[in-house]
């Protein structure tokens, strides 16, 4: 691939390792670099077989680390350099070769040909098949850890001892097949993340002078002028500087309704071009482009463990030595106390050694989380872990912020009411000054309007500028302080009077919301503004209540009647308005207190203390907007709120599929204790039963990639 999966601030080398099938490896694998690296320094995610650590661990160390735990590393830009056939198809060579010689060597027993025969075959079979797990199983000794290796090891000597070469040589085969199918298997999830990046185009075409140039997309940087033809993908996030056209962003906001985008609007690397033709200029490098971003953040929540994986691999852990101990008892109490045969429980307690390897239950969970990550984010959704996917499920309130979230902040002017001589287009030029420099919905509207009007505010010299959150905005101009805010904000500019607060209530009563605009010798002027309500919210909160989620609340920090109108259209019961933000973080600790899980729903800017407070912070609108990509547990790229049911629905559907899989896989351990105990399992219907139960609880894992929220 190329360098855009190391977008973003993590620049930590990333190694693939080879060969780690299963989490008692990892466990061999994580203490060897506990030890040399130190825990702290590195991070590894056993579906995507990925280790990165800091910038500073030199590469040598690292794959000499990997080799001392029985692993061949490799640093991922070389890994996807083109390899050779028997690099790629060595594993299965050697695999389909042992299990030639075993079924030759099964021949020769069948047939009746000398022992010895049969199984210099067999034994061929045996160390040609098994000496990889033969050295992954000693570095695992040497560390002190009882991996899956081992168990196999030990189980094939034991078959041996015991004179059942045949099956020794069946276990291994099937055992290394079963390994193969389920690093394919595994693979679908990361095929699928890289299948995001994959439609970026690799080439661009670029404008010099008059002339076009194509150019390797990687090649771009800010300031060039692209050529995007109908039909186009994008190549890079940048700005529209001449044409216009219809862009389906399905890429980065999972929509793939057209959105008619024009001059000065930004484009994303990754969508499709409609039937305009655009130049645009280049805002990003390739590798930063939000497309790359998105990628790259989630792929580091893969390496983010959720609290259910933790507890899975707890018990994963005392899982094995407990099986290993009853193995032990099983093969010597029974001949010693009862006199039964050896033989015969010797056999026993190797069919426990095969299932006493948990892989299938410890691999069931990250391959659902991963799976539901990558389905979030092909609908525009970005979970940054499976931690926040475990959290959802417990969630039963959920908090809704209004301006921009409820309502599609499509904020406008509506009323201009100079309160001394000024005009109303010289209340609104002063406006748009103050506000030119804030983030607000309100103040782009305002910013907006004036230059609808013609006006060029951005000559007018702004000085000492502040925002102050859930008020408004202060600023001095040609020497005069001006704020212009809420009747809060009033009352602390000593501005407040009933008079101003009647023709403020009269403009908010239907619904708008007012702002005064006020210098230090008194007020200037209201200006009302209103949003819509988005078309889908109620639609939206109804299906959220059906999911269960008990508590819907409104959380504003416009005043109460505007609050009221807003929740009354929307079918909200529950508002609080007037809130500043800390007093927002306060009602969501409430809420927290009352119902447990909270999660948030909000813009991101001057929601995200808020949002930092829930349980689950959602902001709206990540595409174009970093710090929400940075800070929020989740972020719908989009704006459309029908993707939180979506979210709420792959998040319930991961955790039921993590519990399956988790009964599926102890239920199969359970049932082969008790038969190989009794003496009705065979050692190859064990290893049969436990890598197939890996694939379907695997199988299971990846319905989540394809889970669809039914009309959404
Ligand atoms: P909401 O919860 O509706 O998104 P905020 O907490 O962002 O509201 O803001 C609360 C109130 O503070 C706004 O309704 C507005 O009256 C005032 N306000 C905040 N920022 C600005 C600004 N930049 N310009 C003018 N008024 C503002
Ligand atoms: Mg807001």
């Amino acid at each position: 691939m190329n360098g855009a999966t190391q977008g973003g601030k993590d620049r930590r080398k990333q190694f693939v390792v080879s060969g780690v099938c299963c989490a008692t490896e990892e466990h061999v694998l994580r203490k060897r670099l506990d030890a040399t690296i130190g825990s702290q320094r590195y991070t590894f995610s056993l579906l995507s077989s990925e280790l990165r650590v800091d910038p500073d661990i030199p590469d040598a160390q690292v794959i000499r680390d990997l080799r001392g735990a029985g692993f061949q590393g490799r640093l991922k830009q070389e890994f996807h350099a083109p390899q050779s056939f028997l690099e790629r198809h060595g594993q299965a060579l050697w695999t389909a070769a042992a299990g030639l010689l075993t079924v030759i060597g099964m021949a020769a027993e069948w047939l009746g040909i000398p022992p010895l025969v049969s199984r210099a075959f067999l034994l061929a079979a045996i160390l040609g098949g098994g000496w990889q797990v033969l050295v992954k199983a000693f570095a695992a000794v040497r560390a002190r850890t009882l991996d899956m290796n081992v168990l196999m090891t030990l189980a094939v000597i034991g078959a041996l001892l015991i004179d059942r070469w045949s099956e020794g040589a069946a276990v291994l085969v099937l055992f290394s097949v079963a390994l193969m199918l389920e690093s394919y298997s595994t693979s679908r999830t990361r095929r699928a993340i890289e299948s995001l990046l994959a439609i970026t185009p690799q080439q661009a075409n670029i404008l010099r002078g008059s002339s076009e140039h194509t150019i390797p997309a990687a090649d771009i940087g800010p300031g060039d002028i692209l050529r995007i033809r109908p039909g186009e993908r994008i190549p890079i996030d940048g700005i529209i500087v001449e044409g216009e056209s219809a862009v389906d962003q399905a890429a980065i906001t999972g929509e793939s309704i057209p959105v008619e985008k024009k001059r000065g609007e930004t484009v994303y690397a990754g969508s499709l071009n409609g039937r305009g033709s655009l130049t645009v200029e280049a805002s990003k490098n390739y590798e930063e482009t939000t497309l790359a971003h998105i990628i790259h953040l989630v792929e580091e929540a893969e390496h983010k463990r959720a609290p259910v994986q933790s507890q899975v691999d707890r018990f994963a852990a005392v899982y094995t030595p407990a099986v290993l101990a009853v193995a032990v008892l099983v093969a010597v109490i029974p001949p010693l106390l009862f006199s039964l045969p050896f033989e015969e429980w010797l056999y026993r307690a190797l069919v426990l050694l095969v299932i006493a390897c948990p892989c299938a239950l410890v691999i069931s969970t990250p391959v659902t989380l991963v799976s539901a990550l990558t389905n979030g984010a092909r609908h525009g959704i970005l979970i940054k872990g499976g931690k926040q996917v475990e959290a959802l499920e417990s969630v039963r309130a959920i908090a809704f912020d209004k301006t921009g979230t409820l309502t599609d902040g499509r904020m406008r002017v509506t009323d201009v009411i100079p309160l001394d001589h000024r005009s109303p287009d010289e209340i609104l030029v002063l406006a748009a000054a103050l506000e030119s420099r804030s983030e607000h919905l309100l103040a782009a509207a305002m910013v907006e309007e004036s230059a609808r009007r013609g006006f060029a505010h951005d000559t007018v010299v702004v000085e000492a500028f502040a925002s102050l959150p859930g008020r408004g905005v202060t600023a001095t101009i040609d020497g005069v302080h001006y704020f212009l805010g809420n009747l809060e904000l009033c009352r602390e500019q000593q501005m407040y009077s009933p008079e101003l607060h009647h023709r403020f209530e009269e403009l908010t009563g239907d619904g708008k919301t007012a702002v005064i605009l006020g210098a230090s010798d008194g007020a200037l002027g209201i200006i009302a503004l209103r949003d819509q309500l988005r078309p889908q919210s109620r639609e939206v909160l109804h299906t959220l209540r059906k999911q269960g989620m008990r508590h819907v609340v409104m959380l504003s920090g416009d005043n109460e009647r505007v609050a009221r109108a807003i929740a009354e259209d929307a079918g909200i019961e529950v508002w609080k308005a007037g809130l500043l933000p800390d007093q927002k973080v306060e009602a969501v600790l409430q809420l927290k207190k009352e119902y447990g899980g909270v999660a948030m729903v909000g813009d991101g800017i001057n929601d995200a203390p808020a949002l930092a407070a829930a349980t689950v912070g959602i902001a709206m609108g990540g595409a174009g907007n970093d710090t929400a990509l940075e800070t929020a547990d989740i972020v719908l790229m989009g704006d459309n709120l029908n993707r939180i049911p979506h979210l709420v629905g792959v998040s319930r559907l991961a955790m039921r599929i993590i519990r399956q899989n988790i009964l599926i896989a102890l239920g199969l351990k359970v049932l082969f204790l008790i038969l190989s105990i009794g003496g009705f399992a065979t050692l190859w219907m064990a290893i049969l039963a436990d890598d197939g139960a890996s694939l379907v609880v695997i199988a299971n894992g990846l319905r989540a990639l394809g889970f669809r929220n039914g009309k959404y």
